[in-house]
């Protein structure tokens, strides 16, 4: 983003968005859902961004139909790697691992510009994060809970599959 020129004129219509959007953040990195560890989930996976310092955990439990019953997260960081865990988190639950994948997928095609920006019905307080965008180094600690959803996702169907997650398909956040 282009430096701030002293005395240059906001168009008041997008300092609002903006101060809108730092809100919505800042309350999920406030008031965090689904935060904390979690017993008994069947995926559990650590992810993190070195260079911001974002850690966090991702949990998730499902239900005998494949869907997801409950997902969690846990961890430190920065506002943006917090808020977006706790946004994950409330997009995924109840959603079945194909459409979880799906949803992951899609999440980090918008943060690279690979898809139209379109927040999911169940969670619009992601459209926060699209400001996010134009930060490229910021961007990772806005997709790493859901590339370490898509990596739990990943070894929980390698491991019922009977064989051991292969490292190659790990993506990086
Ligand atoms: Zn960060």
């Amino acid at each position: 983003m282009a430096e701030e020129v002293p005395g240059a004129r906001i168009h008041h219509e997008e300092e609002n968005l903006e101060s809108l959007y730092r809100d919505v953040i800042f309350e999920h990195y406030r008031r965090p859902h689904n935060k904390g560890p979690m017993r008994d989930a069947q995926i559990v996976t650590k992810g993190n961004n070195p260079v911001c310092g974002d850690k966090v955990t991702i949990y998730g439990k499902l239900g005998a139909d494949g869907k997801f019953t409950d997902v969690g997260f846990d961890g430190i960081g920065c506002a943006i790697c917090m808020a977006s865990s706790s946004m994950m988190t409330e997009a995924i639950k109840g959603k079945p691992l194909a459409e979880a994948e799906e949803i992951a997928d899609h999440f980090k095609k918008m943060m690279r510009n690979e898809a139209p920006f379109l927040a999911p019905a169940n969670m619009p307080d992601i459209e926060a994060l699209s400001g996010v965008r134009n930060f490229s180094v910021r961007v990772k600690c806005a997709t790493l809970a859901w590339t370490t959803l898509r990596n739990g996702i990943l070894q929980y169907k390698a491991e019922r599959e009977g064989q051991a997650a292969p490292d190659t398909k790990k993506e990086q956040p």
